[in-house]
């Protein structure tokens, strides 16, 4: 078994219990993880680069800017993927940010996905293309035994329900194809990227920050962390997701929103039978009469990924205090249940909720980039409902930035589009 080195902060006894931690838990996956780059491509100096927040932002640009030598800390309050990162979908869209100025970017990060499941092979980060499809129903009681699908999953003929969906379901529309629409496993994904990172040499330090360092002009030298001596650096990222506007206490005169997270469910079905790949987007009338829009993702991994049920809660301090709503997770397995007997059959897996972190700005885009009145502040976050397909596009382009001055992957437009200064 190849064994990758592990380079984590010693100095403070926390991290070094992660080092552990990150070990044991990740090793068996790192070590399979194929033919990583132990050399990093071009060596950039010793630029000290803090990332706060170990979601797929973070953990995207810890590994492209690891990939251009650049040994980057990533500061996590919690665990990799403890927030929306780790209770994402990970449906994946080629063309549906067209007529927006994410267009470029979704292009570009669709493109990368294919690349790093090429890089960690798709079963590790659970990638395929899917076939996509529009789909209404209505809620039935009755009960049926579950249909039996043969072993490997029927996919039955283009453009009418998948065999699975047997309540009272009607096909509206194909919205993706194999070669537009693909889907990953956004936990597996954002360990990958870091444990990549980590085993070229950057680190995790498990830590809350709660300021920044700033030289007399203002120029960031550091970041403050509870409990724990400072983190010196030259540049720091925020990547928090919905705790990013907390930046607002830290630095007076910074307005970075307020609230900009909304709370979704989620479970996670383990079918007794392999369902095929069609990711379904319903919209599914319960009984009482109210509408939903349900998502359903079956994983390479035989589970069926079901979200939705938005609830308008404020954002809480850490995401360990997000409460699931027990209601709220039945109706999307009662919603389930009733679009498929297979699913009815299903042990519930995972049960749970996280915040999707919502743009600050009216505009709706995410905020990547520099904060120009702040020399050594960049920003990455307000992903909304496209994070998982944005990260890696995001973490190239936040590289480039961090390392060239500029960015080269994206048209100039589109990275202006998503300034943080258009709102700070
Ligand atoms: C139900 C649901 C389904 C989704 N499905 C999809 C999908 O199918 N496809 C897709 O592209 N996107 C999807 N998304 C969106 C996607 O999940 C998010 O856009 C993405 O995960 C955001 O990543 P992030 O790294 O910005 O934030 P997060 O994942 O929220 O990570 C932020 C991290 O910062 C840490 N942090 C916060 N404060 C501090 C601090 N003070 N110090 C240190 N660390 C801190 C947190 O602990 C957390 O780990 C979905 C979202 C939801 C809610």
């Amino acid at each position: 078994m190849q064994l990758l080195k592990v380079r984590v902060h010693t100095s403070r006894g926390i991290s070094g219990h992660y080092k552990n931690h990150f070990e044991s838990r990740h090793q068996d996956r790192l070590s399979s993880i194929k033919a990583m780059d132990q050399e990093p491509i071009g060596v950039q100096g010793s630029k000290r680069i803090v990332v706060i927040g170990g979601g797929i932002i973070g953990s995207s640009i810890a590994y492209y800017l690891s990939e251009r030598g650049a040994k980057v800390t990533v500061l996590e309050r919690e665990c990799l993927a403890a927030a929306a990162s780790g209770r994402a979908g990970g449906f994946l869209a080629l063309d549906w940010n067209e007529s927006t100025p994410l267009r470029h970017m979704s292009h570009l990060s669709y493109r990368l996905h294919q690349e790093l499941s090429l890089k960690f092979g798709p079963e590790h980060i659970g990638y395929r293309p899917v076939h996509t499809y529009q789909v209404s129903g209505v809620e039935t009681s009755a009960v049926k035994s579950p249909l039996k699908l043969r072993h490997r999953a029927e996919r039955g003929p283009e453009g009418a329900l998948p065999p699975w969906v047997d309540g009272d379901m009607r096909f509206v529309e194909v919205i993706g194809s194999t070669s537009s629409t693909a889907q990953v496993h956004p936990r597996l994904l954002t360990e990958a990227l870091m444990g990549c990172a980590v085993s070229r040499g950057s680190s995790m330090l498990i830590g809350t920050a709660c300021g920044l360092l700033q030289s007399a002009d203002k120029r960031i030298m550091g970041v403050l962390v509870e409990d724990q001596d400072p983190v010196h650096a030259d540049a720091v990222v925020i990547a928090m997701g919905p705790w990013t506007s907390q930046v607002s206490s830290w630095i007076p005169g910074l307005q970075v929103g307020n609230n900009i997270g909304q709370k979704y469910h989620s479970v996670v079905l383990r079918p007794q039978q392999l369902v095929s790949e069609h990711c379904l987007f319903t919209s599914f009338k319960y009984a009482s009469g109210r509408i939903v829009q349900p998502e359903l993702y079956p994983r390479p991994d035989g589970s069926v990924y079901v979200c939705g049920e938005p609830q308008s809660l404020p954002v809480p301090s850490s995401p360990q205090e997000v409460r699931l709503d027990p209601s709220l997770s039945q109706n999307l397995r009662s919603a389930a249940a009733s679009m498929s007997s297979v699913l009815a059959a299903a042990d519930v897996e995972a049960e749970q909720s996280c915040y999707l972190p919502l743009s600050p700005v009216s505009d709706g885009l995410p905020m990547v980039g520099q904060v120009e009145e702040i020399p050594g502040l960049y920003v990455a976050s307000g992903h909304s409902c496209w994070g998982i397909l944005h990260g890696p596009a995001t973490g190239l382009m936040m590289s480039e930035l961090l390392l060239d001055g500029e960015v080269k992957c994206l048209p100039a437009e589109c990275s202006a589009a998503l300034c943080p200064s258009r709102t700070l």
